[in-house]
């Protein structure tokens, strides 16, 4: 690993550069390092893993509402990962930290998030990351505060012990006061989906349109899971991977004839 006298420490997110989450952890990493921010123009949630490859990419500097300045870029997120590692920073990063996220990153809502998906591509490049998001699903006014504490805890330990190659941690935190956060747990992914609803609606002039999701998701709150954790008032720490093999499949899957299929087009 990478190490100097003041990393530099990549931050971003999907809620877009002007998202109060983001602010509120370059605060709190601007302790341990120099934080570059390169954050979507807009809102990118739920946009995954995309990149930009038929288009170009601008960064853009411009004043966060703090004063100070970061890079605002018409890509995704992962996108602003690639630009502030190779563009901005020119390889030398430390840390990628994606976040703060407003709303739960939970179960399988890691395959859509694009706040985890940056961290994934943090991972990619061989650095150390971890997306962090506060649990919230209502409109209601969410204290980054405990959040951003913890991300500044987690950033100190990562610089000091590197992560495993290919691993990446997800972070969610629950929207209470630090006083009612009642515990910190080391969690696996649960499961919680959403129910797949498709609203259909016409419009104005008579042609249909519609809207995916809308119904709150259902879990099942297994004992050990992010999205049980999260359900207790508790900091859920996973640690996910690059490879998605699902090594338990792989016996099942190998005494099925597949490899058959070449012998019998002979
Ligand atoms: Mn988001």
């Amino acid at each position: 690993m990478r190490s100097s006298q003041t990393p530099n420490i990549l931050i971003t997110n999907d809620d877009g550069i002007y998202a109060e989450g983001l602010l509120e952890l370059r605060k709190a990493l601007s302790e341990l390092g120099s934080v570059i921010v390169v954050a979507p123009d807009r809102p990118r949630s739920g946009c995954g893993h995309s990149i930009t490859l038929h288009k170009p990419l601008r960064l853009e500097r411009v004043r966060m509402a703090d004063g100070k300045y970061g890079h605002a870029s018409n890509g995704t997120p992962s996108d602003c990962v690639a630009l502030g590692v190779h563009g901005l920073a020119k390889g030398d990063v430390s840390l990628v930290v994606s976040g703060i996220n407003r709303g739960p990153n939970v179960g399988y809502d890691l395959t859509y998030s694009g706040t985890v998906s940056a961290a994934m591509e943090g991972a990619v490049n061989g650095i150390p990351s971890f997306a962090i998001s506060v649990a919230v699903l209502t409109d209601e006014e969410v204290d980054y505060g405990p959040a951003a504490a913890f991300a500044k805890y987690l950033s100190e330990l990562i610089l000091e012990r590197g992560l495993p190659k290919a691993v990446l941690l997800n972070v969610n935190v629950p929207p209470v006061p630090l006083a009612d956060i009642a515990g910190v747990d080391v969690t696996r992914q649960g499961d919680r989906r959403y129910p797949g609803n498709v609203e259909e609606r016409t419009d104005p002039s008579g042609r249909r349109y519609y809207w995916l999701g809308g119904d709150l998701p259902s879990s099942s709150l297994e004992e050990g899971t992010d999205v049980k954790a999260v359900a207790d008032d508790r900091i859920s720490v996973t640690p996910i991977q690059l490879d998605l093999t699902a090594h338990a499949a792989m016996d099942e899957l190998t005494r099925w004839p597949v490899r058959q299929w070449l012998f019998k087009q002979r």
